[in-house]
């Protein structure tokens, strides 16, 4: 680990005053590296909260455009931005909050097998795509290599948040609660979703992320976190492994 600089002490001076963190895990921050699924509504709040906080490096994978209908909620992308992809309107936010993050972009639509070797340098994978495919195939690739992964969804007012921690012996993943969620889709885009509530839910993601990395707190690993805005209530669930996922279990198919 290298020292830091006086403007990166004088940047995190809140995080390194708060001796939970200290200046050991700020620099764990700066030497880390989250891959980040999607830069919608919930990928732009943890991208931009993971940027100021000092991750160091930032890989932003997002093959849409920014279009009229998304800036309602996704708070990297201003209105000049529409019709740029997001990976690079997100990238020059981020730049703008913190200019000593390394930012890629991967603009591609990622199969299992270029995610798997993409996520083989990365601490943790935070996922906020809009589809169960896509988050099933995220979940597998982490499972596989055993990289950790926070996912998150937001519907009209609700969210959930979970967490996949490798170092937990018998802690479930995101297919132990979904299966094969062979039932469709729920998404914003058919349902409508609160501007706020993807806020919520990403800011809680990318909190998870943080403590993942520092090893501040306890995760959410173990656990699925429901939030309803209708009545501000969080409910948080223990969630069982199951013996039987195709991900994480023991059965071989
Ligand atoms: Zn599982």
């Amino acid at each position: 680990m290298t020292a830091m600089s006086d403007e990166e002490l004088l940047r995190y001076n809140r995080h390194i005053m708060m001796p939970e963190l200290d200046i050991t895990g700020q620099q764990r921050l700066r030497d880390a590296h989250a891959l980040v699924m999607g830069l919608g509504g919930l990928g732009s709040p943890v991208a931009l909260y993971l940027a100021a906080a000092g991750l160091g490096q930032l890989t932003l994978v997002d093959f849409d455009a920014v279009d009229l209908s998304n800036l309602q909620r996704q708070i990297a992308h201003g209105t000049h931005d529409i019709g740029t992809l997001k990976v690079t309107s997100a990238k020059a936010s981020i730049e703008e909050i913190n200019p000593l993050i390394n930012v890629n972009e991967i603009s591609t639509d990622l199969d299992e097998a270029a995610l798997t070797s993409l996520i083989s340098d990365i601490d943790v994978v935070v996922d906020g795509t809009d589809n169960f495919k896509t988050r099933l195939m995220v979940n597998d690739a982490c499972v596989n290599t055993r990289t950790a992964l926070v996912s998150g969804a937001a519907i009209k007012l609700e969210g959930q948040i979970m967490a996949y921690d490798p170092t937990l012996e018998d802690g479930p993943c995101y297919r132990c609660l979904y299966g094969d969620a062979s039932d469709g889709d729920f998404n914003c885009a058919e349902n409508g979703v609160l501007a706020t509530v993807v806020g919520v839910v990403g800011t809680i993601m990318a909190t998870e992320a943080i403590k993942m990395i520092t090893g501040l707190g306890k995760n959410l690993a173990g656990f699925l976190l429901v939030f309803d805005a209708a009545s501000m209530e969080f409910r948080k669930l223990r969630l069982p492994r199951n013996p039987d996922c195709r991900a994480c279990g023991s059965r071989s198919d």
